[in-house]
């Protein structure tokens, strides 16, 4: 199963694709591991890549399409992946398409885990965390017993700086601006599904899975 998995922040794609692993027993390879583990053997591109980010400069679409090539032509990607993170541009969805048919790969299926603008404000601004251990609460969905303290080892708990209404909706703002050309991209390819993503964890995941095996 190639699975492409996309969706903003805060609309619980990490959780889904944990599931996803669980459920199909193929990888969840997501852009930030990508990019660690290239840095972290030493590979050409991963040095290149490197250099590029120790310079606050953006690693180039040419960089990046490699190691996302060099990563799904690894042995464990042969029975399918959950690709998250990448592309997230036109440009790069083109190159995916290119690395695919070299690979002799083709998607199944592009998941969005869609979730309104207003209720990612909101479970992403409750967030709260503990300075002590990293859990993490929310003040509606999982409060701590007493809202300030952790219930694991009493650390405090704070809000993260980019947490913030405004700073949220901005990166959701651009996320969206950017994320629109891709969906009418995979809708045109009659690849995209959009999951409710207001729903329990279960219901969207099991949305998620009906809409892979196309029933
Ligand atoms: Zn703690």
């Amino acid at each position: 199963m190639y699975i492409l998995l996309m969706g903003p922040p805060g609309a619980g794609k990490g959780t889904q694709a944990a599931e996803l692993v669980a459920e199909f027993h193929i990888p969840h390879i997501s852009t930030g591991d990508m990019f660690r583990a290239a840095v972290k053997e030493g590979t050409e591109l991963g040095k290149q890549a490197k250099a590029c980010m120790d310079a606050g400069q953006l690693v180039p679409d040419s960089i990046t399409i490699g190691i996302v090539k060099e990563r799904l032509a690894k042995p464990d990607c042969h029975k399918g992946f959950i690709l998250d993170g990448f592309p997230r541009t036109i440009e790069q969805a083109n190159a995916l398409d290119c690395t695919l048919t070299d690979l002799g790969i083709e998607l199944d299926r592009v998941i969005n885990i869609n979730v309104p603008v207003e209720e990612l404000v909101n479970r992403m601004t409750g967030r709260r965390i503990c300075k002590g251990c990293g859990a993490t609460f929310h003040v509606t969905f999982n409060p701590s017993t007493t809202g300030v303290q952790c219930d694991k080892c009493n650390g405090e708990l704070y809000q993260r700086a980019d947490d913030t209404v405004e700073t949220v909706t901005k990166r959701l703002t651009v996320y969206s601006d950017q994320t629109k050309p891709l969906i009418d991209y995979y809708q045109d390819q009659g690849l995209y599904s959009e999951i409710d993503g207001r729903q329990s964890i279960e219901k969207v995941l099991s949305d998620i899975v009906t809409s892979l095996r196309g029933e």
